[in-house]
């Protein structure tokens, strides 16, 4: 699943080949992968009894006619903004991608392309088209009558994990009995850590994924923010992983799997200590720590 990292790598290489560009046409494919205003919460393709029929989508909803002026993120999720003041939000989901592979690329009919955009150039030159695919379909489009409505969704998240700090970490996860891997999984605690970086940050901060958020002190927070932070950067440095062939709207894959440490390395050397890595599921899934880097914490061993 694309974690910060991966969906920042999207945006920028999308930014470099949409931004500026008119969209000239679009085609829903499959309407179930969006939900706009009128859909009941979360759209139609999560309702497991259809109760009445989707209304057809206003293409103008899905920046039909309008010049793209923002390619955003937020956590994980991506917006795409018009001049219209129209929006786009894009979440990946499990599988999901947006490419724009420019003028003359070949696109695949079967290949799950739900949602396609015409793009031109300001000089009225093909931009090819933009695509949304996911074959699993966990991912998903909201359309946005306005920025605003962009800012509020956005504003129920927790602050960007490249921009976090111990205390916003605190104020939001501090008082909770929950273990610290399920705080920082949390997206209202902060937005875009998954499995992956929580598992990264913890071992780089030496706290062990079980320790209740509520008793870690103001400095590990600080230690944690900070080591979350100068991960996800150098993540977004090497675009990104590599773990399911994901791939930038190019169709390059990212190379931040070489700073994965515990990652997949359950039963491994510690690349610091030399013990073995251990493994276990935390807030349900599958995680590796160092029992000596990370140690287990009782009641009253706070330090
Ligand atoms: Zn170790």
């Amino acid at each position: 699943m694309p974690e910060l990292p991966e969906v920042e790598t999207v945006r920028r290489s999308l930014e470099s080949r949409v931004l500026g560009c008119t969209v000239s046409g679009v085609i829903v494919r499959r309407r179930d992968v969006i939900a706009t205003p009128d859909d009941p919460p979360g759209g139609f393709g999560r309702q497991r009894r259809l109760t009445r029929a989707p209304k057809r989508v206003e293409k103008a909803d899905l920046l039909l006619g309008d010049t793209i002026e923002g390619v955003l993120r937020h956590g994980k999720q991506l917006a795409l903004a018009g001049n219209s003041e129209r929006a786009v939000l894009i979440h990946l989901g499990m599988t999901g991608e947006v490419m724009a592979p420019g003028p003359g690329a070949r696109l695949r009919a079967a290949d799950h392309l739900h949602v396609l955009w015409t793009l031109r150039r300001g000089d009225g030159a093909s931009a090819g088209r933009m695509v949304f695919r996911d074959p699993r379909r966990f991912g998903g489009i909201w359309t946005l009558p306005d920025r605003g409505a962009l800012d509020r969704r956005w504003a129920e998240l927790g602050p960007d994990g490249l921009a976090v700090t111990g205390q916003q970490l605190r104020e939001r996860a501090g008082g909770s009995a929950r273990a610290i891997k399920a705080s920082l999984l949390d997206q209202r605690v902060v937005a875009g850590v998954g499995n992956i970086y929580a598992d990264e940050g913890l071992f780089r901060a030496g706290i062990h994924p079980e320790a209740r958020a509520g008793d870690l002190t103001s400095q590990e927070w600080d230690r944690v923010a900070r080591e979350l932070r100068t991960l996800l950067c150098e993540a977004v440095e090497l675009r990104g992983s590599t773990l399911r062939d994901y791939r930038d709207a190019g169709g390059f894959a990212g190379d931040a799997a070489r700073l994965h440490r515990v990652y997949g390395r359950g039963g491994e050397a510690c690349v610091s200590c030399g013990n073995s890595l251990a493994s276990g599921t935390v807030a349900q899934r599958t995680t590796v720590w160092c029992p000596l880097c990370q140690p287990e914490r009782y009641p009253g061993s706070v330090d």
